[in-house]
């Protein structure tokens, strides 16, 4: 059976690894309160992957095996499979209001899918069959895979040969018959832990004499070498307190590592990119388009839960009647609908690579991006607006509890007869962790810097926009010379 099953994830990934957390080295990171809800989001995936109602989003037939497989392990094979893919990660930002974190992965292996295929074609190289083999392995046993980009970059004026410290930039530090050997460093890997491998891809578009720094290969995240640091987010150690109320999110959350690579040694068949300087940039750009497209489904979904948070609060408080609150509730759907439109119309307008494999739209693509860094950010504003000042100065759920001014509270946080305190209570932190809290990480600020910051969707948005052949529409109309 290629699908596992939430709880074989789990075991599977009870592995040794090298991580740190506020300074003290971890083991047993799955019993860790402030990483269960990471781990708890991923087993979601797997969970909705058996459910025979769920199975026509989060499964499909593999190209290279014929079995059925996990979605976020497929390669795309038609436009219908990119609409698939929104539609999915839709669903999953639904049902866990938080980044699920298994994208990154996916993206990249359809990124590397095509790439590779064309330097084989060019060069010769092995790339596209150890790739195929590799990703087959990762289909049969339905596993996790991070995709790993972003660099730390040090001076950003400057190349990374020309960087005082070279490692950076992840490199290649030596080579032998067997394989190479990596050093460097990569920041925001979310969902790095919880992976049982990794996909790792140059940061930007290389330059001849930068060839040690065009290097793409997959490795397992506990392999000798590798150090976790895991990346704290606004109000984490909430989850460390005796309540769950406080959290907000309490089921679910996201996950984002430093990961540093010190004399990592890969071996020659798990290389999917050495030195072709001139596909770095390529491979950057694919994977970005897709990671883009991804936006327009994740981030909607926790968008439905941010604005179905909001119109409960508002009856909760009542003052749903309120015409300016049904008009900010229809502004907040109009927007949340708006970067859906943007993924899925990337992924209708989506088309086949030489290699087979079908892309999106990278015009759409970055457009949706580029929305994405925008829209999430006036939803949470009306969602603040609509829910009121208590989701910041709301005491702690212990006074709530408490013998001595519990009762009190309740009172003064009474709304009406058929409101529980604790349900208004619940969805005020609710509202909180997605605006300001645990979940604003993939919510906001992921918004805006994962998959790129904004400026880098606009590099794209003018390499595609053909502003001539606007111009020349003009010309035609109006019969100018
Ligand atoms: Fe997936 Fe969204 Fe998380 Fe990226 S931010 S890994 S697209 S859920
Ligand atoms: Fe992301």
């Amino acid at each position: 059976m290629t699908l596992k099953t939430p709880e074989e994830y789990e075991e599977s990934i009870k592995r040794d690894v090298n991580l740190y957390l506020f300074g003290e080295k971890v083991e047993n990171f799955w019993e860790h309160p402030i990483i269960i809800p990471s781990i708890n989001a991923v087993k979601k995936i797997y969970e909705l992957a058996q459910d025979d109602h769920y199975k026509e989003l989060m499964t499909a037939k593999s190209h290279l095996t014929g079995n059925i497989i996990n979605r976020f392990t497929h390669i795309h094979q038609s436009t219908d499979d990119l609409i698939k893919k929104v539609q999915m990660q839709r669903l999953l930002g639904q049902k866990t209001a938080c980044c699920f974190q298994r994208c990154v992965g996916f993206d990249s292996a359809n990124a590397l899918y095509s790439v590779t295929y064309e330097m084989d074609k060019k060069y010769g190289t092995n790339y596209h069959k150890w790739f195929k083999n590799y990703w087959i392995d990762v289909q049969n046993q339905d596993l996790m895979v991070d995709g790993a980009m972003t660099d730390p970059k040090g001076d950003r004026s400057k190349r990374p040969i020309d960087q005082e410290d070279p490692d950076l930039f992840l490199h290649i530090i030596d080579e032998d018959d067997k394989g190479i050997y990596i050093k460097g460093a990569k920041i925001h890997q979310t969902g790095f832990l919880n992976s049982h491998k990794a996909i790792i891809m140059p940061t930007l578009s290389l330059r001849e004499g930068e060839e040690d720094y065009a290097v793409s290969f997959g490795v397992d995240t506990n392999e000798q070498g590798i150090t976790l640091i895991y990346g704290r987010q606004s109000c984490d150690t909430r989850k460390l307190e005796d309540g769950k109320c406080d959290i907000g999110n309490f089921k679910y959350g996201g996950q984002e590592i430093f990961v540093i690579f010190d004399n990592v040694f890969i071996p020659h068949e798990n290389v999917f990119m050495k030195g072709e300087v001139e596909f770095s940039g390529e491979l950057v750009n694919r994977f970005a388009g897709f990671h883009r497209q991804s936006y327009g489904g994740c981030k909607v979904g926790v968008g439905d839960a941010l604005i179905g948070a909001s119109a409960l609060i508002s009856e909760f408080q009542k003052v749903d009647r309120a015409s300016h609150i049904k008009d900010k509730l229809i502004e907040m759907v109009h927007l949340n609908e708006t970067l859906y439109s943007c993924g899925i119309a990337c992924s209708s307008q989506g088309f086949q690579r030489e290699a087979g494999n079908y892309e999106i739209n990278m015009l759409l693509a970055n457009v949706c991006k580029q929305n994405v860094t925008r829209f999430p950010y006036e939803i949470c504003r009306l969602a603040e607006d609509i829910a009121g000042g208590l989701i910041c100065t709301l005491p702690s759920e212990a006074d709530l509890d408490s013998k001595e001014v519990g009762d009190l509270l309740k009172k003064y946080l009474k709304t009406c007869e058929d409101i529980p305190v604790k349900d208004r209570y619940k969805l005020l932190r609710f509202i909180e962790n997605l605006t300001m809290g645990v979940s604003s990480v993939s919510y906001r600020t992921e918004s805006m810097h994962g998959a790129g910051s904004p400026q880098a969707q606009r590099i794209m948005i003018s390499r595609q926009m053909d502003i001539d052949q606007k111009k020349k529409l003009v010309k035609d109309l109006l019969d100018l010379e």
